[in-house]
């Protein structure tokens, strides 16, 4: 079982000819909008790669709230454990793709923010169980994701960290020693490591830095380089991404992440657990939107058969 801990969010999106530069408007295409949030898209594309996915998160109160509910329930998602919070707006990102796929995101965080430690704490031990992977992002507060990992820990849990949006704050305290595998995209090693990250060397060593931390797994996601792999007791790995046409770039990470905690949770070693991982990010990339994107495990399992 894989249990997602994060953000459930609705998407607004807008293709255009390319980023626009501060204080320029541009025209593009035609609104597109659904589901989102880093939390929702990794708990459904955990879902579609084969786990039975428990999803810990907050709703707004409001249309959006109720619409992203009864999409994940058809997305067969568990919500035992989720809440809606009273007088809330749900999560809304206002999402701009350029046409080479690139992408420029704004977060209004509404319910995602009010998700706290005690909301944890109150959950039964049903909702951590034992021999299952935690992944958990960011768009939730820090301290909600520092309890959240060490109640997974404590229940014999395997713990994911995506750092997404990046945060120092999760290098304070004990939270990093509740970390077994840390995922950050180039971005966010660097932000974390305070080292660039822009080389797969420099990357390597983002990601080194990262590890004495925590003494945790590193997983550094290079975008169309595939991942680097760092264990804790070895040296690194470079998984090549499947050569795709890249249209969308939005809930890679996501998907990677999503995909990382199935194969964790059915017992691969983490190489093997990055390279199903990887083959589910590149086929995220190949569609438009973040869910609508994500693939199912027939199609991740026959582009690694090819
Ligand atoms: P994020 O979306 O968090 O920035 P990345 O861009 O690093 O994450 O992408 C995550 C994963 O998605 C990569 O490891 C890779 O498998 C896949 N991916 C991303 N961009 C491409 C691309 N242009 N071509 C092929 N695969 C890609």
């Amino acid at each position: 079982r894989v249990v997602v801990l994060g953000s459930s969010g609705y998407d607004l999106t807008i293709r255009l000819p390319r980023l626009p530069r501060p204080g320029e408007t541009l025209l593009g295409g035609d609104l597109h909008r659904g589901p989102g949030g880093k939390g929702a898209n990794a708990a459904v594309a955990a879902r579609r790669a084969g786990a039975e996915v428990t999803f810990l998160t907050a709703f707004g109160d409001d249309d959006f709230g109720r619409m992203l509910i009864e999409h994940d329930r058809i997305e067969g998602l568990d919500l035992r454990f989720s809440k809606t919070v009273d007088a809330s707006p749900n999560q809304v990102a206002l999402i701009f793709v350029g046409d080479d796929g690139s992408n420029l995101i704004g977060v209004a965080p509404g319910a995602s923010s009010a998700l706290s430690p005690g909301d944890i704490d109150a959950l039964p031990d049903e909702a951590f169980p034992a021999g299952g992977v935690l992944l958990a992002c960011l768009e939730v507060p820090v301290p909600t994701v520092a309890r959240g990992l060490a109640r997974a820990k404590s229940g014999g849990m395997t713990t994911v960290l995506n750092p997404a949006p990046a945060d120092l704050a999760i290098l304070d305290g004990d939270l990093m020693r509740h970390v077994d595998y840390l995922t950050p995209n180039q971005e966010e090693a660097a932000a974390l490591s305070g080292l660039p990250a822009m080389t797969v060397e420099q990357a390597v060593e983002a990601a080194r830095a990262l590890r004495d931390r925590g003494d945790c797994g590193v997983v550094v996601t290079l975008g169309a380089l595939g991942c680097l792999v760092l264990g804790r007791e070895w040296g690194q790995n470079l998984v090549p991404a499947p050569a795709v046409d890249a249209v969308d770039t939005v809930g890679a990470g996501d998907a990677f992440n999503g995909a990382l905690a199935v194969a964790l949770a059915e017992s691969l070693p983490v190489l093997d657990a990055a390279v199903f991982a990887t083959a589910a990010g590149s086929l995220a990339v190949t569609r438009p939107g973040a869910q609508g994107a994500l693939a199912t495990r027939a199609e991740i399992d026959r582009l690694l058969a090819r």
